[in-house]
């Protein structure tokens, strides 16, 4: 459903991302790790598309989105636009982003107008399914700053939710909220998980990673180091994947 080669990205005469390739399949929980500025979130925010690629092939749902030039005449598969992407991909971000003067409700009703362009009337009836979803129904009508972190992250899950993406990234969801809010956040993302949602997270969270990760690939300096599956967390093969574990454990 992604996938992604020789991807790379520079800012400026900096190259952060040197040649990343990651085939994420259908239904596959795929969690992401390394140390602080190896390259996690312009991982994720290329899928997405809020940075641009500076190279390489990024084919998201059968559709090209990197490069013009990479998709040139031998890639093969059509060009895609921003739209169709971000109709396909659904993103919950570290800060939960919520819009500040609109309701739990109004913050998953608005993207079902504009992107779905769902009535009012069908809109709030699908954001009330998501929220009941994530077990927010009751705070419908709160605003961001009446709920707790945990559950303004919930209402952002379930607003991303809500546009049926498929394939849902996850940058650090839980790494600003308090430790005692971190877990509430972490069973609505097993919820999520245990649909079949195709998920690709950055955590810190080794415990829901080690339970959840189909798929873990440790990065550092912007390059893939290891990949492993369900054994990565009791058998890595690289000192620094290792290093690493030791250290955030
Ligand atoms: P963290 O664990 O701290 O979130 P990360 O693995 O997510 O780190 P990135 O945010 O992807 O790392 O950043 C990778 C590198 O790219 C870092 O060195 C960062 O400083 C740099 N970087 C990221 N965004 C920009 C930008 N917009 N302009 C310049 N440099 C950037
Ligand atoms: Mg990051």
């Amino acid at each position: 459903i992604v996938s992604i080669e020789g991807l790379r990205k520079s800012f400026g005469s900096v190259e952060v991302l040197s040649g990343i390739d990651l085939d994420v399949h259908p239904g596959e929980h795929v969690v992401l790790l390394g140390p602080s500025g190896s390259g996690k979130s312009t991982v994720l925010r290329s899928i997405n598309l809020l940075e641009r690629p500076s190279a390489g092939s990024l084919v998201v749902d059968g559709r090209e989105h990197a490069t013009p030039r990479s998709s040139g005449l031998f890639a093969g598969a059509p060009r895609g636009t921003a739209l169709q992407l971000r109709r396909t991909v659904g993103m919950v971000f570290q800060q939960f982003n919520l819009f500040g003067h609109l309701s739990a409700l109004d913050n998953i009703v608005l993207p079902l107008r504009s992107v779905r362009r769902m009535s009012r009337r069908d809109a709030e009836e699908r954001a009330a399914v998501e929220l009941r979803r994530v077990g927010l129904i009751a705070r419908a009508g709160h605003y961001p700053n009446q709920l707790s972190g945990g559950q303004q992250q919930r209402v952002a899950i379930a607003r991303a939710l809500a546009l049926d993406p498929q394939v849902m990234l996850f940058d650090e969801p839980t790494s600003a909220l308090d430790p005692e809010l971190v877990g509430e956040v972490l069973r609505t993302m097993r919820l999520v998980a245990e649909t079949g949602m195709t998920m690709i997270v950055v955590t810190h969270e080794i415990g829901f990673a080690r339970e959840v990760g189909d798929l873990n690939v440790f990065l550092e300096h912007g390059k893939v180091v290891e990949t492993g599956g369900r054994e990565f967390y009791d058998e890595c093969r690289s000192q620094r994947a290792r290093d690493f574990l030791q250290a955030v454990r």
